[in-house]
C-alpha cells in the first residue's frame, strides 16, 4: 500500500469537471477527519485514475489496473473492515471492462464507496464513446454518432443489489461532498455517479448543458421496512432514466436493512470483525499461522 503525499503535478485539462470532484473528496475528508490511518482510495485507469494522486491530504492509496479497482478494494475492506475505503473510477473502466466486478460488488453489499466519474468518454485515450454515451450522440472526437445503447449506472446499480445509489453533478462541489459523505457513511455498498463535464473530448454533455437540466430529487429514498423495496426501488429505477429534459441529482435509494458481507462473513466466523486478517499474527515461534501454509502442509507440500 502507498502512502501518498501530496506534491503531485496535476495534468487534467484547464475546466474539466474532475477538478470539482477532488475538491469535493477534500473538503469531505476534512470534514469526516480522515487521513492515511483510516482512509484508502483506490483507483483504476483513466483521468479519474490520478484522483487520489492529487488529494492534498495525506492519505494511503492503491492505483491498479483498468476495471479492477473494485476487485483490489474488496480486498482491502476485507483483510481489514475497519478502514474507510473509497474507490475513485471513470465510466469506461467501471462500465465497460469493469462491469462483472461492478455488478459483484452489489450483490455482495460490502461496506464501501464507489464514485464514478462519468463523462460518456474514454478522455485519457482520446475520447473514443464510453459506455454511457447515448445513442446516436456525436462527441467531437467521434467520426460517426454513437451506435450503442448506454447503460443506465443508476438502474443497474438498484438491479444488482447496491444498497446505496445517487448521481452527482461535478460543478455542484458541495452537493457532490455531501452525497459523498452520506455514502460513506452509509452501512454497505454505495455508487455516486458523477455526471463530469470532458470540456476536451465531449462537447455535448458540457458544463451549460447539464446546468440547464440537472435538479434535486424530491422524493424520500430511505427503505425503513423490507416492504417498501418494490416500490421505493420501482421509483428510483424511473426516475433514473429521466435524461433529454431534466436530469435528477441526489439520493435514488438508500436500504441499511440488507446485511454486509461483513456481516454474512460473521456468521461463518464469529470472531471476523475483532480478528480480522489484517491483525492476525502470521507466525508464531517461527511456525506460519496463515490458513494458506495451514493447508499446504496438510497437503504435506511446505
Ligand atoms: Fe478531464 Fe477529459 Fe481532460 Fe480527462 S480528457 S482530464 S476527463 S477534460
Ligand atoms: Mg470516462
Amino acid at each position: 500500500m502507498v502512502e501518498h503525499n501530496a506534491e503531485e503535478f496535476n495534468d487534467w485539462c484547464v475546466s474539466c469537471g474532475d477538478f470539482g470532484i477532488l475538491r469535493s473528496v477534500e473538503l469531505l475528508i476534512d470534514e469526516m477527519k480522515l487521513d492515511y490511518r483510516n482512509l484508502v482510495m483506490v483507483s483504476g485507469i483513466g483521468c479519474s485514475g490520478k484522483g487520489p494522486h492529487f488529494v492534498r491530504h495525506k492519505i494511503s492509496g492503491v492505483h491498479t489496473l483498468h476495471g479492477r479497482a473494485l476487485a483490489f478494494a474488496a480486498g482491502i475492506k476485507l483483510s481489514n473492515p475497519s478502514l474507510n475505503v473509497l474507490v475513485e473510477a471513470g465510466d469506461g473502466d467501471t462500465f465497460g471492462i469493469g462491469a462483472g466486478h461492478f455488478v459483484n460488488a452489489g450483490r455482495r453489499n460490502i461496506d464501501m464507496t464507489l464514485i464514478v466519474h462519468d463523462n460518456g468518454v474514454y478522455g485519457l485515450t482520446k475520447g473514443q464513446a464510453s459506455p454511457t454515451l447515448h445513442r446516436g450522440e456525436k462527441t467531437k472526437s467521434l467520426p460517426k454518432p454513437n451506435i450503442n445503447d448506454p447503460i443506465n449506472p443508476i438502474a443497474l446499480a438498484l438491479s444488482v443489489g447496491y444498497t446505496f445509489v445517487a448521481r452527482a453533478f461535478a460543478y455542484d462541489v458541495n452537493g457532490t461532498k455531501d452525497l459523498i459523505k452520506r455514502a460513506m457513511q452509509h452501512k454497505g455498498m454505495a455508487l455516486v455517479d458523477i455526471l463530469q463535464p470532458c470540456p476536451s473530448y465531449n462537447d455535448i454533455n458540457t458544463n451549460e448543458w447539464y446546468r440547464k437540466r440537472v435538479y434535486n430529487l424530491d422524493m424520500d429514498p430511505v427503505v425503513k421496512n423490507i416492504d417498501e423495496v418494490p416500490q421505493k426501488m420501482g421509483a428510483a429505477i424511473a426516475r433514473s432514466f429521466e435524461w433529454e429534459e431534466k436530469i435528477p441529482i441526489g439520493v435514488f435509494y438508500q436500504n441499511e436493512l440488507v446485511p454486509t458481507f461483513e456481516e454474512r462473513l460473521k456468521e461463518n466466523i464469529p470472531d471476523y470483525l475483532e480478528n480480522y486478517p489484517a491483525i492476525q499474527k502470521i507466525e508464531v515461534n517461527g511456525d506460519s499461522t496463515t490458513v494458506y501454509d495451514k493447508l499446504l502442509k496438510a497437503r504435506k507440500v511446505a
